[in-house]
């Protein structure tokens, strides 16, 4: 199996983590797979990356910039929410995606991860500075000591919006991430995300990008937008012992 890492997070000896890529299979059971398949499919992901398919959560994700520390009844009903926070080891975390950005984040000092959703919506609420603020109020982390991995996404070369997009962006201040060409509107959710981050007091040199555009590369990767009918792939951490 194919998988894009982190180099950042690699770094780490007591993580795990992997963005997947079309080689996993889709991972999502709302997109019209038969089930079976789609377990199938976290089951032979579980298994090469080395964690229990058991413990795995991942979300009922609605665009929204929800954050949620995950309980132990997690593991049976995925949370309605679009980021998961946890301090708990051997627990995996997954977000799936397909032109949005997976975001994972780890805090090296007290041992928290998150992982979190985000796509035009996500980054307009500023998702990252609530799963930011989650890692500090209930795992005191300082932002100082958090990596963050921004795994494949689609890039501003392919992601046109409307002009009602543009006029909102405008209105939240995020004029300097969009772009104009050929008299068509072009969002860059990335340059968002980067600036949010910062923001919060993330290092420069703890933030890491996949500059790959997911709408580019649907070889490689599920892209809602170039392929509409489509899977989701995956961000995955989990913290080991
Ligand atoms: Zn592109």
């Amino acid at each position: 199996m194919k998988f894009y890492y982190s180099e950042k997070l690699s770094s780490f000896t007591n993580l795990l983590h992997a963005f997947t890529t079309k080689d996993s299979g889709n991972l999502a059971f709302h997109v019209g797979d038969d089930e079976t398949d789609v377990q199938k499919n976290h089951e032979l992901l579980a298994k090469e990356l080395g964690y229990e398919k058991n413990s795995l959560v991942h979300m009922q994700q609605i665009h929204s910039d929800i954050v949620h520390v995950v309980t132990n009844e997690d593991f049976k009903t995925p949370p309605t929410c679009d980021a998961l926070v946890t301090n708990k080891t051997d627990k995996a975390l997954m977000v799936m995606v397909a032109d949005c950005s997976p975001i994972l984040f780890y805090d090296d000092k007290k041992k928290v991860i998150a992982a979190a959703h985000a796509g035009r919506a996500g980054a307009f609420k500023n998702i990252v500075n609530n799963v930011v603020e989650k890692m500090q109020t209930e795992f005191g982390s300082n932002p100082k000591d958090i990596h963050v991995s921004i795994g494949a996404s689609i890039g501003v070369c392919c992601y046109e919006v409307g002009s009602e997009i543009y006029d909102e962006a405008k209105i939240l201040g995020f004029e300097y991430a969009m772009q104009k060409r050929d008299g068509s509107f072009y969002l860059d959710v990335g340059t968002i995300l980067k600036k949010q981050l910062l923001s919060c007091g993330i290092k420069r040199e703890n933030i890491e990008f996949c500059n790959d555009c997911t709408c580019c590369n649907t070889q490689k990767y599920f892209s809602y937008r170039a392929e509409a009918k489509t899977g989701r792939f995956a961000g995955v951490i989990q913290l080991t012992l």
